[in-house]
């Protein structure tokens, strides 16, 4: 496989950019070898700077959900941009969008845009500690929730990935206040809120988690979780950057019917364009600011651009049937890739959630993420290089959840198959 223009970009970016990254998963550390630069992308596909095409299962770290570069949201964006990037004053797409949130995700009766999932999250607990008057957050060994100070203790994604869970640089008064649970554990969850559960603010977790690889909740868990902090009178908020809007319409507050008093959401409401969103109870989001003390602002938040990709985003995905089929292709996919290991006599297990999965070389099952870091993350690292070399990409980490897009069809779910089964047999 050629990859002379991406070695030679990488070599310059290496030079100006940490790392030669915008965002450290990007830069292949933990899996060895070098990125390759995109050209362009279309539907399942991703094509680099020397030509080369592949099955595409990171699609932009989960917001291509209908596909790269899906014409009616590049429609969408073209028509919108015409009138200019950016006002500084309201637009009418800001309302539509934030109309379309609440309408799909009935727990959010009032919303906020910001620019990234970052933002989200860390604007909700700056609510959960405004509304209750509280300081200490609990979140879970493993999950990432951005790179705001409160949230790198103990964290998933490319923190997990390079072995840097706890980073320089948060004053540890601050870390001091993150408590950390495991994740899938009961009696750990209720020892926590038993010893100091009126001094916390917030509690924040992916109800799936999609930062330790994939790892689903146990029945009952996150209603557990719901239970608890309804007694002490902590905010229940639901990270759902990722799973929100995918792993069924309404998230996965729909798909396990719970009621979250904050949602935090990215990604497929930006449709590929830098987006955020926070939202919740009305008698919580009406404290921020102007409307409340609360504050958070954001110079290009409801950005027209990034609400019209958005919504044409949101548009695809209510098509009937859209997450059924989702979830059929991820299905095919994983029970695909499990038996082409099982043929090839490797330990190798996978989790799925609609259009999200999980991939591990161990047996399963995986319920938490000591279990997740149980993984042989060497093998994973050759099987990553030997699908690359094979046309797919997966993501770049043991740790990374895969997403599958509505535009896998058969054909490439067949060809990823057969190029698992080809590396398996050299692992
Ligand atoms: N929360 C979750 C669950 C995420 O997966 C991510 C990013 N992958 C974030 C928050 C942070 O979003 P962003 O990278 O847009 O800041």
């Amino acid at each position: 496989m050629n990859n002379t223009r991406s070695h030679e970009l990488f070599t310059r970016a290496s030079e100006l950019l940490p790392g030669g990254v915008n965002s450290p998963v990007r830069a292949f550390k933990s899996v060895g070898g070098e990125p390759f630069f995109a050209e362009r992308a279309q539907g399942a596909y991703l094509y680099d700077v020397d030509g080369n095409r592949y099955i595409d299962y990171v699609g932009s770290w989960g917001p291509m959900i209908a596909g790269h570069a899906h014409p009616q949201v590049l429609a969408a964006v073209a028509e919108t941009m015409r009138h200019g990037l950016s006002f500084g004053v309201p637009n009418a797409l800001e309302v539509t969008m934030a109309e379309a949130i609440t309408r799909i995700v009935p727990s959010c009766e009032m919303v906020r845009m910001v620019n990234s999932g970052t933002e989200a999250t860390l604007s909700a607990i700056r609510v959960a500690r405004g509304a209750t008057g509280r300081s200490r957050i609990v979140k879970f060994e493993g999950c990432y929730h951005g790179h705001g100070d409160s949230f790198l203790v103990k964290a998933g994604s490319g923190a997990l990935t390079l072995g840097l869970p706890n980073s320089p640089g948060v004053p540890s008064a601050l870390a001091d206040l993150t408590l950390t649970l495991p994740y899938n554990d009961f009696d750990a969850a209720s020892a926590l809120f038993d010893e100091v559960g009126d001094e916390i603010a917030g509690l924040i977790i992916e109800p799936i988690v999609g930062n330790a690889n994939c790892i689903l909740p146990r029945d009952g868990y996150l209603q557990h979780l719901r239970e608890l902090c309804t007694k002490y009178g902590a905010l229940l908020i639901f990270d759902e950057v990722m799973t929100g809007f995918r792993v069924a319409l309404g998230g996965a507050q729909q798909r396990y019917g719970i009621v979250p008093d904050l949602s935090t959401f990215g990604k497929i409401i930006g449709g590929g364009m830098p987006v955020g969103a926070y939202g919740g109870r009305r008698d919580l989001m009406s404290q921020v600011a102007p409307s409340g003390p609360i504050y958070q602002a954001g110079t290009l938040s409801g950005n027209p651009v990034a609400m019209a990709a958005g919504l044409a985003t949101l548009e695809l995905i209510q098509a009937p049937g859209f997450h059924d089929a989702l979830e059929r292709s991820t299905h095919a996919l994983c029970d695909g890739l499990e038996s082409a290991a099982r043929a090839a006599g490797i330990a190798f297990h996978t989790t799925r959630a609609p259009g999200m999965f999980g991939l591990y070389f161990r047996e399963g099952p995986v319920e938490s993420f000591a279990d997740a870091l149980g993984s042989d993350t060497q093998r994973f690292n050759r099987f990553f290089h030997g699908m690359l070399e094979r046309g797919v990409y997966l993501a770049p980490s043991a740790f990374e959840a895969g997403f599958v897009s509505s535009a896998h069809g058969e054909a490439e779910i067949a060809e990823t198959i057969e190029a698992a089964r080809a590396t398996f047999a050299t692992l």
